[in-house]
């Protein structure tokens, strides 16, 4: 049976003039994700986009899987394509459906005919395939009113349509119509999560991540790309940056006080986010931070971070609390990634008791023990690219 999926646009369609940027976008991003899986045709009309295989042998759970993680989407059906003749299209509708019908309780046939050439109305369409599919599953009943699935029959000018069963899509707005921001990426639970809920609002992402070898590992790293191929399921492929951090995270240690070690360290990182950033279009820039929930992210300390850096630093994680952020790793299949044991740059060199009320002017006299723009420079020069 050859299958295709018929795709409902989410929030876009409340975009009036820009509605058709959005759209195009949305076409463009699934072909661009869809292209490992084989070639298909996309086409858009009246708010649904039709994904049609070009193969018969493509894998369409694949295609199914692969279009519930792409945003921009409310919802989505894989449908049966069918010869418009009556016979076959109630034959189809019954094999098409055997595995649906055997989990639910009740039905309506819902027909649309958009080629009037087709010598019966849509009202004799669903009376036909209702009472076919009455009599071929006795056990599910007709109800017009409150059923647990609605088959629907779609005649259109290049075949038949039949499709049941409606999926939820990922939400959100499509990939690239909000600009490109940078994700400051941990091997931690929230980064990845942080990542995720940007790309959503259809942020491009590029990724920075500090590393401080021998502190930190090879592994830790590839920890870090794992998280960021799990998130690139919904993002969209992305440029890793990895930043070597060691020298500036020594000099800290050697030359400031140790309750300000964190809170330095953050505003350097902010510094090279922010250049790095502007160098690949990036407009901003996200952290994985959540109000409260360690010493580094209180309001004092947030603000002494964001002093560092001049463009906006989004994080959509500030008001969740650690169970909900989990929710979410689990459902973005990061969470098992994100727990195995590796160190983070964070985690060298920890000050016993950071500074939860850090003074900005404090902050700033103890960085300037440290002659640091070289440093800094020579980080930004020295990063490692990785594509994922
Ligand atoms: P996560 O679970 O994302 O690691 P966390 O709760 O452990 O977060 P911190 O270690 O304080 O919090 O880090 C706060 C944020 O700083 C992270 O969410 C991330 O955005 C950024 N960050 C921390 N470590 C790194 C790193 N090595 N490279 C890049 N960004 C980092
Ligand atoms: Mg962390």
């Amino acid at each position: 049976m050859k299958e295709v999926i018929l795709i409902k646009l989410g929030e876009i369609v409340l975009k009036g003039l820009n509605r058709k940027n959005f759209e195009d976008r949305l076409v463009k991003n699934i072909k661009h994700r869809l292209h490992p899986i084989g070639p298909f045709k996309v086409k858009n009309a009246q708010s649904i986009i039709t994904v049609m295989p070009i193969f018969d042998d493509t894998d369409m759970d694949d295609a199914a899987d692969c279009i519930s993680k792409i945003f921009g989407i409310a919802a989505f059906s894989r449908a049966c394509v069918c010869e418009k003749d009556i016979e076959k299209i109630k034959e189809t509708t019954g094999k098409y459906l055997e595995g649906h019908f055997s989990r639910i309780k009740s039905f309506k046939v819902e027909a649309k005919r958009s080629d009037k050439k087709f010598p019966f109305t849509s009202p004799e369409i669903s009376r036909e395939v209702g009472g076919y599919l009455a009599e071929l599953f006795p056990e599910v009943a007709v109800d017009v009113h409150n059923p647990d699935a609605v088959v629907t029959v779609e005649i259109r000018d290049e075949a038949a349509y039949i499709h049941s069963e409606v999926h939820k899509g990922a939400g959100g707005i499509p990939v690239g119509t909000g600009g490109k921001a940078a994700i400051l990426i941990s091997g931690g639970i929230d980064s990845p999560v942080a990542a995720y809920m940007m790309a959503k609002r259809g942020i491009e992402l590029t990724a920075i991540h500090f590393a401080s070898p021998p502190y930190t590992s090879q592994r830790a790293e590839e920890k870090v790309a794992e998280l960021l191929k799990k998130v690139s399921e919904y993002s969209g492929r992305m440029t890793m940056y990895t930043v070597p951090f060691t020298k500036l995270q020594e000099e800290i240690r050697d030359k400031c006080h140790e309750e300000y070690f964190t809170i330095i360290m953050r505003r350097f990182m902010m510094i090279i986010a922010q250049q790095i950033a502007q160098k690949n279009e990036c407009q901003a820039l996200i952290t994985g931070e959540s109000l409260g929930q360690v010493a580094s992210q209180t309001i004092g300390a947030i603000a002494c971070t964001d002093d560092a850096c001049t463009i906006p630093v989004f994080r959509p994680l500030i008001g969740m609390d650690k169970g909900e952020i989990i929710e979410i790793s689990r459902k973005i299949d990061t969470f098992d990634i994100s727990i195995q044991p590796y160190e983070d740059c964070c985690t060298v060199f920890t000050p016993k008791h950071p500074r939860t009320r850090p003074v900005l002017e404090n902050v700033i006299a103890e960085q300037n023990r440290i002659d640091y723009e070289p440093l800094i420079n020579e980080a930004v020069e020295n990063v490692k690219i990785t594509e994922i």
